[in-house]
This record gives C-alpha cells, structure tokens and sequence, in this order.
C-alpha cells in the first residue's frame, strides 16, 4: 500500500489553520520519526486483504502543532456507542493523560447499543453487556462514571435534534466540564448515521449550553449557562474527505497498551465471530495472515485488533514526528473569533 503524503509535504508549507494555536499548543515540529509501523508485515498482509479498507486518505495532514492537556478539573467524552471512546483513531490516549493530570472524567452513552452482538440473547442482553464493558474500560482509562440516555441504537435519525441537544445542554450545564470530546460535528464522512448524529448535537449543545437566553427553564433546577472552554473532536480520516485535524496528541508507549486494553474489554471487539469473519473474507480472496496461523478466532481477532491500534497511533505519530500520536479538531475558548485568538497569542503576558 502507498505511504500517504501529506498535503503539507507536497505543498512544501502548512494549511495555515494549523497554526491557529492556542496558549495550550506548542510549535510543530518538522522532522518524521522514520519508524516502521509495529507488526509491518502483519501491516502488509492485512492492508492487501482489505484493499485498502485502512488507507489513510488525503484528509490526514502533518506535522501539526503538539497539544498538551489543558488547565481544567472535568472531562466529559460524549460518544453514541459503548466503545466510541477508545478505538483506533481517538480519544482514548487523550483521555488516560488527561484523567492522569487529575481530570474527572464522565462518559455519556447516548445509544443503547442494542444492535452491537448478536441475536443469541435478544437485544436487551446486549444493552446490558455492552453498558458493563463501557464501564470497565472507561474505568481503565480513569473515568469514573457512565450516562447512558440510552436511545435505541441505529434508530437515531429519527431523534428530533432539539430533543438530544438539549439533553446534551442540561448534561453540561450540570456537569460543568473544562473539556468535551465528540466525534466531529462538521465531519459529514462518516457512514455511521449514529456517529454523525449525535456529533451535530454535541457541536450545537456546547455553543448553545453558554446563553442564557436558551433553555432558560434549566434555571428553574439551579443550572446556570455554561461555556465549555476546551472541545477535542476526531473522527475518521478514511471515509470520504475524511476531516482536517489541527493538533497531535503525543502518546507515550503506556498511553497506547491503555487505550488497547480498553478496546479489549469491550467483548464485542474480540469476539471469535470477528476473527473468523475476518479469516473467511482472506479465505475467499485466496490469503491468509502466517501471524494468525495456529490462533483461536478469538485470539486472532484479539491480535488484529491490537495490530490496527499500534498501526494507527504509529501513523499519526509518523505524521507529526513522534512515535504515537492521536490528533483531533481542537477548538479553545478563542476560537470562535479568530481576530482574538491570534491577537491573544501575540499580545498577552501571564499576570
Ligand atoms: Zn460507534
């Protein structure tokens, strides 16, 4: 598979949003690490067998600035699904540094992931299996409670938007977190109709959850407006035109086994049924993976989950000249008036 050149690369210069820094972003740096991603070969193999199915596209671009964990006390990761806080392409690094600088971090399910595993037990028993998993593994990650809204999974089109977003604004104005993650609200590639619908809400609920003048009924339960200072958004870059990150996230080796073994705990990512799906697309397109061979499909489901989570962070960290990295759509307190942010930058002095 082609190695994906930056559009920074070719341009020879940055898209100049990337140095819309903030006081919490250092300068980029220029150099790529050279690394060879974990498990190449498996890379190779499996790369070919999915044709492209993991192509990093155009949308992917580097080095960006570095940003590091902001001041702040509460972190709230709003997601559709049980395990949207820890897979491949975001959030879960972040979240372990982030909880690991003293943040309190709240997970909000908005699904009941009813749909996710199988028919065996009856859509209930997935609901309850898959809300237990999201609890031991945003626990791994250092959060230390679950909101589930519990809307029925891949029905959620039909949720009127003022209806979630407004429960979004309530969550917030409660809560009060320094810090929100959502897939990308802007992000219109994603083929998962959940994904897209909660992230829209998420983006509205964030701005709107400051004015007063909305909702103005939550006044009557004692919350006041809230204005969320720090907002971290990704998503994947892979389906369609992708999105356009502005910040990387170093991510140490811990950060990355962390994240890998929150995955795990969500049974439904391992299970033997993946493996052997996976095993059965190979088969029939005449491969097969020797680093699989003599592994239960449990096992190997297992590996090539950890092999796309190394593979992944390794990209991004390629990208922007570290080892491992995540990047994300960062938006700061300035960014709703570009004029300001930059002026701030360049003009304000600590007192
Ligand atoms: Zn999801």
């Amino acid at each position: 598979m082609n190695r994906h050149i930056s559009v920074g690369e070719k341009m020879g210069t940055l898209p100049s949003a990337a140095y819309h820094c903030s006081p919490w972003l250092h300068r980029p740096r220029a150099t790529r690490s050279g690394l060879s991603p974990i498990f190449p070969r498996l890379t190779t193999v499996l790369c070919l067998a999915l044709l492209g199915a993991v192509a990093v596209s155009a949308a992917s671009i580097g080095p960006l600035p570095q940003g590091k964990v902001p001041p702040g006390k509460t972190l709230m990761v709003i997601q559709p699904h049980h395990d949207d806080h820890t897979w491949q392409y975001g959030f879960g690094g972040l979240i372990a540094k982030m909880t690991a600088a003293g943040y309190k971090g709240i997970y909000v399910r908005v699904s009941n992931d009813e749909k996710d595993g199988g028919m065996q037990n009856g859509w209930g028993a997935n609901d309850k299996s898959n809300y237990e998993d999201a609890i031991a593994a945003t626990k791994n990650l250092g959060i230390g409670e679950v909101i589930s809204l519990n809307w029925r999974n891949d029905h959620m089109s039909s949720i009127p938007h003022v209806e979630l977003r407004d429960q979004l604004i309530l969550l917030v104005r409660k809560h009060r977190p320094d810090v929100v993650m959502s897939y990308h609200p802007w992000g219109n590639y994603d083929r998962n109709p959940d994904h897209r619908k909660v992230a829209w809400a998420v983006g509205s609920a964030v701005w709107l959850a400051g004015f007063a003048n909305v909702r103005p009924d939550h006044e009557k339960l004692g919350l006041k407006p809230h204005q969320v200072p720090f907002k971290y958004y990704s998503q994947r870059s892979d389906y369609g035109r992708g999105y356009h990150p502005n910040i990387f996230i170093e991510l140490t080796e811990e950060d990355v086994a962390r994240k890998a073994l929150s995955y795990r705990l969500h049974k439904i990512r391992v299970s033997a049924g993946a493996g052997r799906h996976t095993r059965e697309l190979l088969d029939a397109r005449g491969l097969k993976i020797p680093e699989l061979e003599g592994l239960s499909d449990e096992q190997a489901s297992e590996r090539l989950q950890e092999m796309l989570m190394y593979w992944t962070s390794s990209q991004s960290g390629q990208d922007n000249g570290v080892r491992y990295a995540e990047v994300f759509y960062f938006m700061d307190e300035w960014h709703g008036v570009p004029g300001l942010e930059s002026y701030i930058q360049q003009n304000a002095v600590e007192r």
